[in-house]
């Protein structure tokens, strides 16, 4: 468990290196590869000098959630390689903006998103990377597909010329006892390893937020998508 309560008063520098050497503990735990868990800094209500602080301390990939808020900083920073992630609830009449500007979607749940993504991906960039979002517990939020609907999804996803299916993504409820937080973690990678063995080629599980990025490490998450931790707390928006 983290200890967030000085997130306020702590320096960016130090806060990183706290998630860093949390995130490393935790595969050495569980008998990983050190570099086996990517971290992404979640930058959703935060501004584009807090991004840009962190970038120069070494982290350049960040995930957003708000559209609008995102194409904003995308903006301001658009002289800096920062690698921009989509994590949040995707409308259809917004995919434009995230074909365009995002190199990855973490929150795809629906074939109908996945289509026009890949129909508004420019030609000139390298295929759009993809997770699908998937209801591993009786999400707060309900978003993702079902464990059921989820070959089919990742079947026709990966037909899809100008967008490449890398992986799966959930955001759980919490539980407070780790070992049973990583129930739900678990039912995701044996959802990614079961479409493997049907011959996908699936290399990503976007798992693990602040309060259970152990839990998700544990169960074998390749990407962990961290804000609180990283950033402090934030106000009421963005919850
Ligand atoms: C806000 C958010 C996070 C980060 O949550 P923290 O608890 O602040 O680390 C991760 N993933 C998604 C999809 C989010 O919306």
């Amino acid at each position: 468990m983290t200890d967030n309560s000085n997130t306020r008063t702590t320096s960016p520098e130090k806060r990183l290196q706290q998630v860093q050497s949390q995130i490393a503990r935790a595969l050495a735990l569980s008998h990983r590869a050190a570099d086996a868990t990517q971290l992404l800094a979640v930058s959703k209500t935060r501004s584009a000098a807090e991004v840009l602080e962190l970038y120069h301390l070494g982290q350049h990939r960040f995930g957003e959630n708000y559209l609008q808020e995102a194409l904003e900083k995308i903006e301001a920073l658009a002289d800096y390689p920062i690698e921009w992630h989509f994590i949040g609830p995707i409308q259809s009449n917004k995919t434009r903006d995230i074909a365009t500007r995002f190199d990855w979607v973490h929150s795809v749940e629906r074939v109908k998103i996945a289509r026009r993504l890949s129909e508004q991906r420019p030609a000139q960039r390298a295929p759009l990377n993809i997770c699908l979002q998937v209801n591993v517990s009786n999400e707060a939020s309900k978003s993702g597909c079902s464990l059921d609907e989820l070959p089919q999804l990742a079947a026709e996803v990966t037909a899809l010329p100008n967008v490449k299916l890398r992986g799966l993504m959930a955001i759980p409820a919490p539980s407070g006892d780790p070992e049973q937080q990583r129930i739900p973690f678990r039912l995701l990678r044996e959802a990614l390893e079961q479409l493997n063995r049907s011959g996908l080629k699936l290399d990503t599980l976007s798992m693990g937020m602040t309060d259970d990025l152990g839990s998700a490490i544990a169960e074998g998450a390749t990407i962990v998508r961290i804000g609180t931790a990283l950033f402090g707390p934030r106000e009421s928006m963005g919850q």
